[in-house]
C-alpha cells in the first residue's frame, strides 16, 4: 500500500482549551499584568513546525517595551510584593503547582503545536514540572542567613542576611520552554525577586499562557512580565538594561558571549547554560540491551534539540560494528510524526532554518568521509510539509570532523571508536564544551574513572539525561556556569549582606 499523504491522514484534534487559546491568533506582551501590543505596533509570525503553516502572531517587543517591563518589575519589587512573607510565596507556588496540573493537557498541546515536540513527550513533562515547582515551594522556606562567631573583643555580634537580588531577566530558548521556564519562575517566586522573561520567538506561547494562569491565581501585576520578540532586539535590550540585576540565560554559546558583554554596563550577575557536544562512552562490557536504546534516546530525544544531548557516542572498538548496526536498527524503528500524533517519538525540527542547518551538517559528515548507517540529509517522507528529518547515525567518525565538533541540535549521532579508557576520556574532553556525559559499563572502577575524568557539569552512568532539581546540573568550559537545581540555584537569586553589630 502506498504511504498515505499528509492530506489523507486524519488530523489529530486539540482539546477545547488549547484550541480556544490558539484561536486568539494574536498574542500581546504581558507587562504589569496587562496584555498589549508592542510600542512599535509590530508583530512576528510563528509557524507550526509539523506543517510549516502559520500558527500565530506574537508582538515584536523592542527596547521601549523592555524598558516598560523592567520598570514594572522594579515597581513590583519595591512595592507590595516585598511584604509577602516566605509562607505567602510558598502558598502561591502551591497554587501554581495545582493550576499547572489542572491545565497540563492544554499547556502540553500549546507547546507541541508551537515547537513541534511529540505530544507524548510534552505530556511526560508534567512530572518533572510538578517536581520542580514542589522543589522551589520547599526552597521558599529555606532562605536564611547565619549568625556567625567572630574574633572581636567585647560585645560584637555578626550575621549574614539574605535578600532577593532584584529584577531578573530570563532569556530562554525554544526547545522546551513549558518546563524549562520553571527554573527561573520557581526561583523568582521562592526568593521574592521579580522578572522580565524574553521567550524565543519560535516558541513563546506556553510562556505567555503560564504567565496568564499565574495572574489568575493571584500573582501581583509586575512580578512576572513577558516580552516576546527577537533576541537581537528585545533580548539584547534586556541583557544590557541597567536596571536588571541578574540574567538567567539558556541558549547558544555565541549568544552567551553577547550576554556577557552586555552585562558589563551595570555588572549584572549571570547564569549561563550554553551549548554542548557531550560524549556518551560505551565500553565493550556494557549491557547493550540498555546501552543501545539509552545512547540513541540520549541523542534523538526532542529530535536532538537538547543542550546536553550525548551526540558523540564513543564506542570501544571490539563492539563498534555490532553497536553501530544495532543502534541504526533501533533508530530506523523510531516513529517520526507530527506533534499531535500520539504515537510519534520524533517530531520535526523547530524551523526551516534549523532544518537546513542540520541538513548542511549531515552533508558535511558525508563529505568528510564518515559512514552514514541510518537516516540521511533528505527530509523525512510521509509526514507532510513540516521540518522533519529521520534519525541519522554516522559511524567511523573521527573527533576532528565537523559533525563531531559543532553542536548540531538535530537528530544526528556520531559514533567514534576508541581503544582504552584513557583514550575515551581524552577524546571526550577534546571539545570546547563541557555540559554532560555518559558512560555504559558493568565495571564500577571504569565508570568512576570516566566520571572523574570527563570535564562536564553532569555525568550519567548506565543511563542518560536524568535530571532532578534536588541533584541539579550545571555547565563547565564553554557550556556556561551557574547551578541549576540544588540549594546553590537559589543562592544566585539572593544577595548576601554581612552585618557587624557593636552592642
Ligand atoms: P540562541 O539563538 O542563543 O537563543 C536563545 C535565546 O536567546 C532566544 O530567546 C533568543 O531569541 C535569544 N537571543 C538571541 N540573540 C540574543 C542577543 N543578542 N541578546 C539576547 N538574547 C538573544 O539559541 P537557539 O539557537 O535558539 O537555541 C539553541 C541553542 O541553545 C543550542 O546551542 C543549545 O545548546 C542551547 N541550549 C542550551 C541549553 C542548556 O541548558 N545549556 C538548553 C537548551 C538550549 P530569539 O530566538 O527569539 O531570537
Ligand atoms: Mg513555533
Amino acid at each position: 500500500m502506498a504511504e498515505m499523504t499528509s492530506a489523507t491522514k486524519p488530523e489529530p484534534t486539540l482539546s477545547e482549551p488549547a484550541r480556544s487559546f490558539l484561536a486568539r491568533q494574536e498574542f500581546g506582551l504581558l507587562i504589569d499584568g496587562e496584555s498589549g501590543p508592542a510600542a512599535s505596533g509590530e508583530s512576528l509570525e510563528t509557524w507550526d513546525p509539523s506543517t510549516g503553516l502559520p500558527l500565530a502572531r506574537i508582538a515584536a517587543g523592542g527596547a521601549e517595551d523592555i524598558d516598560r517591563a523592567v520598570k514594572a518589575a522594579r515597581r513590583a519589587f519595591e512595592g507590595s510584593w516585598r511584604s509577602w512573607t516566605a509562607y505567602d510565596r510558598q502558598a502561591l507556588l502551591f497554587r501554581a503547582h495545582a493550576v499547572m496540573g489542572e491545565h497540563f493537557q492544554e499547556l502540553a498541546e500549546i507547546e507541541s503545536m508551537d515547537m513541534g515536540a511529540p505530544i507524548a513527550k510534552t505530556l511526560a513533562g508534567k512530572g518533572p514540572m510538578q517536581r520542580m515547582i514542589g522543589f522551589f515551594a520547599a526552597q521558599a522556606l529555606s532562605v536564611r542567613g547565619e549568625t556567625t562567631s567572630n574574633g572581636f573583643p567585647g560585645q560584637v555580634s555578626t550575621m549574614t542576611l539574605r535578600s532577593p537580588v532584584g529584577v531578573v531577566g530570563g532569556i530562554i530558548p525554544w526547545n522546551g520552554p513549558l518546563v524549562a521556564q520553571w527554573w527561573i519562575l520557581g526561583a523568582v517566586l521562592a526568593t521574592g525577586c521579580t522578572a522580565v522573561i524574553k521567550p524565543a520567538e519560535d516558541a513563546s506561547l506556553s510562556v505567555l499562557r503560564v504567565a496568564e494562569l499565574l495572574h489568575e491565581i493571584g500573582l501581583p501585576p509586575g512580578v512576572l512580565n513577558v516580552v516576546t520578540g527577537k533576541g537581537s532586539i528585545a533580548g539584547e535590550a534586556l541583557a544590557s538594561h541597567d536596571d536588571v540585576d541578574r540574567i538567567a540565560f539558556t541558549g547558544s554559546t555565541e549568544t552567551g558571549r553577547r550576554i556577557i558583554r552586555a552585562s558589563a554596563g551595570n555588572i549584572k550577575k549571570l547564569q549561563l547554560e550554553l551549548g554542548g557536544k557531550s560524549p556518551d562512552i560505551v565500553f565493550a562490557d556494557a549491557d547493550l540491551d540498555k546501552a543501545v536504546p539509552g545512547a540513541a534516546n540520549g541523542v534523538f530525544n526532542n529530535s536532538g534539540q537538547i543542550c546536553f544531548a550525548g551526540t558523540r557516542v564513543l564506542v570501544q572498538r571490539a563492539i563498534v560494528d555490532q553497536f553501530a548496526e544495532r543502534v541504526a536498527d533501533f533508530s530506523r524503528r523510531l516513529r517520526v510524526g507530527r506533534s499531535l500524533d500520539p504515537h510519534a517519538q520524533l517530531g520535526p525540527l523547530i524551523s526551516e532554518r534549523q532544518l537546513e542547518r542540520v541538513q548542511g551538517l549531515i552533508k558535511a559528515g558525508i563529505d568528510e568521509g564518515a559512514d552514514l548507517v541510518a537516516g540521511s540529509a533528505a527530509r523525512a517522507e510521509g509526514v507532510g510539509d513540516g521540518y522533519f528529518l529521520k534519525p541519522t547515525v554516522f559511524s567511523n567518525v573521527s573527533n576532528d570532523m565537523t559533525i563531531a565538533r559543532e553542536e548540531i541540535f538535530g537528530p544526528v549521532m556520531s559514533i567514534i571508536p576508541f581503544d582504552t579508557a584513557e583514550e575515551a576520556i581524552a577524546i571526550g574532553n577534546a571539545t570546547a564544551y563541557g555540559l554532560g556525559g555518559g558512560v555504559w559499563t558493568r565495571d564500577l572502577s571504569t565508570a568512576l574513572r570516566v566520571v572523574e575524568g570527563i570535564q562536564s557539569g553532569v555525568m550519567w552512568v548506565n543511563c542518560y539525561g536524568l535530571i532532578d532539581p534536588l541533584t541539579g546540573f550545571t555547565g563547565s568550559k564553554s557550556s556556561g556556569y551557574g547551578a541549576k537545581g540544588t540549594g546553590a540555584h537559589l543562592d544566585t537569586y539572593l544577595q548576601t549582606k554581612s552585618v557587624y553589630i557593636q552592642a
